[in-house]
């Protein structure tokens, strides 16, 4: 299994392009969708499905582009519902950046060509959140980032459901690569020792 790191310039929202085989599921969609499709062009790759971790606009904006191409693009339904018109001051409403046509996720597990993917539910940084994982990684969003956790002061926001969240993280037994929404990649172990949110 191959893990791609594509950040997109504006918001410096990490996209993940995780292929098996020829097999390809992208997770988030921030401001550019160019240099997803010829990653996956440049390697052969069938892009089976697009994967948002949740609703905010840094993470879904070009997922549009996607779903025009027939791809499915998984959202769960309270995320893709939310409203979106305060987001960091942006003059956004849902009609201008929810256009794409949503799958809703609801199922704790998806067989997406050659790619297995559990879905852990994780509120608190928004109510629909979500966290995918997929061989040895897991896809964070704006949930936990290496040694922080995502804003709590957004709509749906909650600070005791994500340090519950957190929590339950952190307990997983087994010490998945974490790839978050924004910033380097950690690890489960790593977060453990050094994550202010759990000390
Ligand atoms: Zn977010």
């Amino acid at each position: 299994m191959k893990v791609k790191t594509i950040v997109s310039d504006y918001y410096s929202c990490n996209s993940y392009v995780v292929s098996e085989g020829a097999s390809a599921v992208i997770v988030d969609v921030g401001f550019d969708s160019a240099p997803i499709f010829d990653y996956a062009k440049a390697e052969g790759l069938v892009i089976e499905a697009v994967l948002l971790t949740h609703g905010h606009p840094d993470h879904v904006f070009k997922a549009k582009d996607f779903s025009d191409r027939g791809i499915k693009v998984y959202i769960t339904e309270e995320d893709y519902q939310m409203p979106k018109n305060n987001f960091f001051g942006l003059k956004l409403t849902n009609e201008d950046f929810m256009l794409f046509e949503p799958v809703v996720l609801e199922s704790d597990r998806l067989e997406l060509g050659g790619l297995t993917v559990d879905i852990i539910k994780t509120p608190g940084h928004t109510k629909g959140g979500v966290c995918f994982i997929i061989g040895d990684y897991l896809f964070s969003g704006d949930t936990l980032f290496r040694k922080g956790v995502g804003r709590t002061d957004l709509y749906g926001g909650c600070e005791k459901t994500l340090r519950n969240t957190i929590k339950n993280i952190l307990a997983i037994q087994h010490d998945y690569v974490i790839m978050p929404g924004h910033g380097e990649s950690t690890a489960i172990s790593y977060e453990k020792q050094h994550n202010y949110f759990v000390r």
